[in-house]
């Protein structure tokens, strides 16, 4: 997509971005949405990107710095993995995630979360997190975490901006709303720490069956969803080391 075009969408709709300094003083709570390898590393399968992708790496980079953060502060970080059972298909998209497999598996730079004491991980077969963290009994591992961790803030990172961390978001923030997240307030989207992939409309006209997804633009639009919908959009994440508690 031609850039001049991109610069005029996001004038029409524009989003604000904050910058996040992060203390200590709040439970703040670190939700990585999918930074698995179905999704993320190259060639890893249908739904990970063909060649390097810079808006992906970007995330992962961005998610790892963050992640390190809170587990060196001992803060809850709640992490999905998108895994489907190999007979159930999730349309519209082809086979992917496949439980058991590597693709189903946090990206290499961040498989040493899945030792670490305060990351739950949560393996989900549907879009929305929030709903895939439903268990058989009804109870709901999301909102466990959030209550069993006090928790104030989310921060969520990972992909698809337009997807799955859409999707979540935007449920959170329904449940918030209905009162079933107390004492979760706010809702904060990390823009530099999401992606999502890229189907430009070139490839997409000569390609049967697919439908165009043009990167930058889908990245947008999933923050301007989310933020329209009352979550928080931020750019920028520090740490102000000296409030340590
Ligand atoms: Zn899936």
């Amino acid at each position: 997509m031609v850039s001049e075009t991109i610069d005029l969408l996001k004038e029409e709709l524009p989003v604000a971005q904050e910058s996040l300094v992060l203390s200590g003083d709040f439970n703040t709570g670190l939700v990585l949405v999918d930074i698995v390898n179905g999704f993320c590393t190259v060639g890893a399968g249908n739904l990970a990107p063909r060649q390097p992708d810079k808006q992906i790496s970007g995330m992962v980079d961005k998610s790892v710095k963050i992640a390190k953060v809170f587990c060196e502060k001992k803060w809850p970080i709640f992490a999905f993995l998108d895994s489907h059972h190999p007979d159930v298909p999730e349309p519209p998209y082809p086979p992917h995630c496949i439980a058991g497999t590597d693709e189903a598996k946090l990206v290499p730079a961040l498989q040493w979360l899945e030792n670490e004491p305060n990351v739950t991980l949560r393996c989900k077969d549907c879009i929305d997190g929030f709903l895939g963290s439903i268990e058989k009994d009804g109870s709901n591992v999301f909102v466990d975490w959030v209550k069993t961790n006090q928790i104030k803030v989310v921060l969520v990172v990972g992909i698809c901006t337009d997807i799955c961390v859409l999707d979540f978001v935007c449920s959170a923030l329904s449940a918030r709303n209905r009162g079933f997240l107390t004492p979760l307030e706010e809702v904060l989207v990390y823009s530099n720490g999401c992606a999502t992939f890229d189907i430009p409309v070139h490839v997409a006209k000569t390609t049967k069956d697919v439908t165009a997804h043009p990167q930058e633009l889908m990245h947008h639009i999933g923050l301007y969803m989310a933020k329209a919908r009352g979550a928080k959009v931020v750019s920028e994440v520090s740490f102000d080391m000296l409030k340590d508690p």
